[in-house]
Order: structure tokens, then C-alpha cells, then sequence
């Protein structure tokens, strides 16, 4: 048997259709949807990810306004702009681009953010939701995942789900929010002993490590869905994932590739949070869209 290959570029286009409706209405009720993104010195890769935002914005036709500071910008400084930018009544979103120069400290920074602006979701208050089920965004990589399973119509409900990570950004929340989808749900880490114990179990095996080859197909069961989170990038270029692609689509019954999978659901999802608070902004003035 080989595995239904999930094309997380075809579902982003289809959200994005979606939701592009919904941003074209905001702006004929004259709310045009704008996201803030301040990003700190000359990180390659944050370099790419603020520049993909920016395009997605614009593609979709959100207003994007892009801060880049010097990585010697001072905590002060970056919250003067915080501060500025949560009061600014274009913006719906508002991010920091992650990681930050060691002289930030990142829970203070991600604390200043309005709620009603955190649209990466990372707020203690945000997170605090995943628990009891009343976020005010959910974290765009899960949220992406989440949205994969449902337009793949992998049911969610009831199955044995194992996740591969617990970080703060991808494993924990995405931990909670296929547990709030009353899945039963383990989590494993770097310190888990004998993973393949635990990954063998999973209906859906969530795989977000940033360890290549991690997965072998002895470690997944026969009609898994395998969903691989990880982004790596090989000495000769390649990007994959942490799941042995090749050797584990012939046993799962779906699987997200790398590149093409979730990635693309990740920026995809933070459009669709901007959007929705743009809307929530519009319902608070009383303007119908
Ligand atoms: P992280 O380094 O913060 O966390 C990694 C987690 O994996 C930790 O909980 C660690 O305990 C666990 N881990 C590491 N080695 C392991 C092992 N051998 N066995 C079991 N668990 C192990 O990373 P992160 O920010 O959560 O990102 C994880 C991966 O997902 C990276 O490759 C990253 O590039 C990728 N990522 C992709 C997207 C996307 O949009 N596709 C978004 C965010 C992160």
C-alpha cells in the first residue's frame, strides 16, 4: 500500500480562497485586515519567514508593515514599538519574529502584545486557552495541522494520536488542541525512552523533533497517518523532515511530505487569525461584513 500524500500546498489554496472572501468583505465595510511584524537583526531564516509573510499578506490582500531593528535594539526599544503598534488601529496582528537577540527577554516581549492582536498565539493567555478550551488563536502550526486532518476528512475524534516534540510553539499546543478534539494523546520527547513503543500505537503520529530520519517505517503502524512537522536542511541542501519519506508512505495510509506539506499551512493559518481579528475589530465598532 502507498500513502495518500496530504498536499498542504493545494489545502493552503484552498483556505486562502476562503478566508480571501471573508478579507474582501472586510474591506468593502472599509476595514482593511493588517498585520505587524517586527523582527530584531539579520537572521537568515527569520529573514525568509518575515519575507514569506509579507508576500502571503499581500497575495491575500492584507496590509503588512514590517519592522526590521538592529540586533542591538534594546528590550525598551522593542516595547516602546510594541506598544505603538497595539494601538494602532490598522493593525489586527501583531508578531515578533522568533528567535530574539539574548538581550530580550521573550516572555515579556510576548506578554506586551494586545491579546486581541496575538495572532501567532503565544500569549500565556493564548496558551492558557488551549487548556480550557477558549483561545483566542490557536498557534498557526497546529491550527494548520488541525486544519489538514479536517479537509483531508481524517476523523480526529476517538483515535490514538502520538506527538513527536513538546516544544512550546508546536508540540505542547498541538498536544492540546487534538486533546480538546477528544483524541487520547501521548507526547514524547528527546528524554522519551524506546519512542517506537509509543509511535507503533498512533492512528495519527504528529512528528515535529527537527530530527532527520528519526522515523523509520518499523516505528509506524500499518494505515497510520503521519503528519512530519520537521524542517531540516541536509549538508547537501535538501530540505526534509524527521520521517524516512520513502520507506514510511508504503506502510501509512496518509502522509504530509517535505517540503509541500505543513509549512505551507503554517503562514496560511496566520493569515486566517489575522483576518478573524480584523473581523472581531469590525464586530466591536459595530461595522457589519
Ligand atoms: P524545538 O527544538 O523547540 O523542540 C524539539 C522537540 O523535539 C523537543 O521537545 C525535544 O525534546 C524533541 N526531540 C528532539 N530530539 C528528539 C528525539 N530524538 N526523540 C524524541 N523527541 C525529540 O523545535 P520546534 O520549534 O518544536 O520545531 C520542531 C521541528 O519543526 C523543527 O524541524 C522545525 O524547523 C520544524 N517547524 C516547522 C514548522 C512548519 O511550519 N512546518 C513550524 C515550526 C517548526
Amino acid at each position: 500500500m502507498s500513502a495518500k500524500i496530504i498536499d498542504g500546498k493545494d489545502i493552503a489554496r484552498r483556505v486562502r480562497d476562503e478566508w480571501r472572501i471573508r478579507a474582501d468583505k472586510l474591506k468593502a465595510a472599509g476595514v482593511t485586515p493588517g498585520l505587524a511584524v517586527i523582527m530584531l537583526g539579520d537572521n537568515a531564516a527569520s529573514q525568509v519567514y518575515v519575507r514569506n509573510k509579507v508576500k502571503a499578506c499581500h497575495d491575500i490582500g492584507i496590509f503588512s508593515d514590517a519592522h526590521l531593528l538592529p540586533a542591538t535594539a534594546s528590550q525598551a526599544d522593542v516595547l516602546k514599538l510594541i506598544d505603538r503598534l497595539n494601538a494602532d488601529p490598522r493593525i489586527h496582528g501583531l508578531l515578533v519574529q522568533l528567535p530574539l537577540p539574548p538581550q530580550l527577554d521573550v516572555h515579556t516581549v510576548i506578554e506586551r502584545i494586545a491579546l486581541e492582536k496575538d495572532v501567532d498565539g503565544f500569549s500565556l493567555y493564548n496558551v492558557g486557552g488551549l487548556v480550557s478550551g477558549g483561545t483566542v488563536f490557536p498557534p498557526c502550526t497546529p491550527y494548520g495541522v488541525v486544519c489538514m486532518l479536517e479537509y483531508s476528512n481524517i476523523p480526529i475524534t476517538g483515535q490514538n494520536v502520538v506527538v513527536v516534540g513538546a516544544s512550546n510553539i508546536v508540540g505542547k499546543p498541538m498536544a492540546l488542541m487534538l486533546m480538546q478534539k477528544e483524541a487520547t494523546v501521548a507526547i514524547c520527547h528527546v528524554k522519551t525512552r524506546d519512542l517506537a513503543q509509543f509511535t507503533i500505537l498512533a492512528d495519527i503520529l504528529v512528528v515535529a523533533a527537527g530530527k532527520p530520519g528519526l522515523i523509520t517505517a518499523p516505528m509506524v503502524k500499518t494505515g497510520a497517518v503521519v503528519i512530519d512537522v520537521g524542517i531540516n536542511r541536509l549538508p547537501d541542501g535538501t530540505l526534509v523532515g524527521d520521517v524516512d519519506f520513502d520507506a514510511v508512505k508504503e506502510k501509512a495510509s496518509y502522509i504530509t511530505p517535505v517540503p509541500g506539506g505543513v509549512g505551507p499551512m503554517t503562514v496560511t493559518m496566520l493569515l486566517c487569525n489575522t483576518i478573524q481579528s480584523a473581523e472581531r475589530s469590525a464586530a466591536k465598532l459595530g461595522i457589519k461584513t
